[in-house]
């Protein structure tokens, strides 16, 4: 396959060219420890600073705000255990039901280990029920964990307002928002967000960084034990290149916002619109109204969103599907089954998830192709009456 049609941002992002530019001296000739005394190491700390302001700066923060890890899971870990262990008399976490497994594999864990887990429902839209929310917390819950934007559907949670009524009951705030971050604008300084996940590689950094953003003042216990790297707050030799290019890719997602918010979200709305138009039976999953300029999620009724996958990636084109086949069984999403779209939409679901990359051209080759694919397996499938 020479050429890919590449919609699967979601998933992991292309890393920018200038990205890896930025990066490049530091696997090379600039190989010095941050921590060390030398004027070698030494500029590598200058340029660690530099990606730390970088970051900040997109996300509205102070620097020592920052707390760099290996990945967007990693912070979500860091943020509800490390919570969790500076207040040991609390046992409850609130959270939905549709995380990413990062938050909610890290709950059931904890279930396991005698905490109380409260996951919130989503109406057919991937809503939020804001008033389940609001009974839920109690003075037993130590941190509530909502995403920003979900992975699958691009649906966009309110969470100022989220934030707002939990800290009102004195709770620490979390949010996953690995999705959110250089797609739509956020401002901590303007919010009451406690802690923010987020990971390099969905916004065009290299696979292996990731943020933690812990507002000045929040208790957080150290997860991760070690050197006196991050403020003491994370041990362990910085990942010097990921962390430079992680500080390049905010500064070009700050630049690319206002493109991503425009010629993306307009190429998006392009497939959406032709595929809609083009195939019978199918619908869009998630919030029309809120939801990422990059993302759409689409059933076709009657077939299995593999067999898409496999028919679309014939032709080169990437995307993905929500359910995974796990131990034989096609389990559907358990974004769409909270959601409650119905089992025969909820197998045959895919998700396009588009970047700055993409061009109209691509998205008129795939709208082209899907109407093809779609019509050859109804053909084949045992649900349809012929
Ligand atoms: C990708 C993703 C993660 C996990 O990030 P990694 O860097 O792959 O560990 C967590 N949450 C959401 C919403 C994601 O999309």
């Amino acid at each position: 396959m020479d050429s890919v049609i590449y919609m699967d941002n979601n998933a992991t992002t292309r890393v920018a060219d200038e990205v890896v530019q930025e990066m490049l001296p530091y696997l090379t000739e600039k190989y010095g420890n941050p921590s060390s005394m030398h004027t070698f190491g030494g500029q590598v700390g200058k340029k660690i600073a530099e990606a730390r302001q970088r970051v900040a700066t997109l996300l509205g923060c102070h620097p020592e705000e920052i707390l760099f890890t290996s990945c967007g899971t990693e912070s979500d870990n860091t943020a509800i255990k490390g919570t969790l262990a500076s207040y040991p008399n609390k046992r409850k976490v609130v959270t939905t039901r549709v995380e990413h497994p990062a938050v909610l594999t890290t709950c059931r864990d904890l279930e396991r280990h005698g905490y109380s887990i409260s996951e919130i429902g989503v109406d057919r839209a991937g809503r939020l029920d804001l008033d389940e929310l609001g009974f839920r917390l109690d003075d037993n819950t130590a941190i509530a964990s909502v995403m920003w934007a979900n992975n699958e559907t691009g649906t966009i949670f309110p969470i100022d307002q989220i934030a707002e009524i939990v800290k009102g009951r004195g709770i620490v705030f979390h949010t996953d928002a690995v999705q959110a971050v250089g797609k739509i604008p956020l401002n901590l300084r303007e919010s009451h967000i406690d802690l923010l996940s987020l990971a390099g590689h969905k916004l065009h950094a290299p696979k292996g960084v990731g943020v933690l953003y812990v507002r000045k003042g929040t208790r957080l216990s150290t997860f991760m034990h070690g050197g006196h790297q991050e403020g003491g707050k994370r041990g362990g030799t910085e990942n010097v290149p990921g962390i430079i290019a992680l500080g390049k890719a905010c500064e070009l997602a700050q630049q690319h916002l206002e493109e991503e918010n425009t010629r993306v979200r307009a190429l998006r709305d392009r497939l959406q619109k032709k595929i809609l138009a083009g195939c019978p039976d199918c619908m869009i999953n998630g919030d029309t109204r809120d939801r990422l300029p990059n993302t759409l999620n689409v059933s076709f009724e009657y077939i299995e969103g593999e067999a898409i996958l496999l028919m679309l990636n014939k032709f080169g084109i990437c995307a993905s599907s929500g359910s995974a086949c796990t131990s034989g069984a096609l389990e559907p999403s358990h974004v769409l089954r909270a959601m409650g779209v119905p089992f025969t939409a909820a197998h045959g679901s895919i998700r396009f998830s588009l970047s700055r990359y993409n061009t109209q051209e691509e998205v008129d080759f795939v709208a082209d192709k899907l109407p093809g694919v779609v019509h050859r397996l109804r053909e084949l499938s045992p649900f349809v009456a012929t």
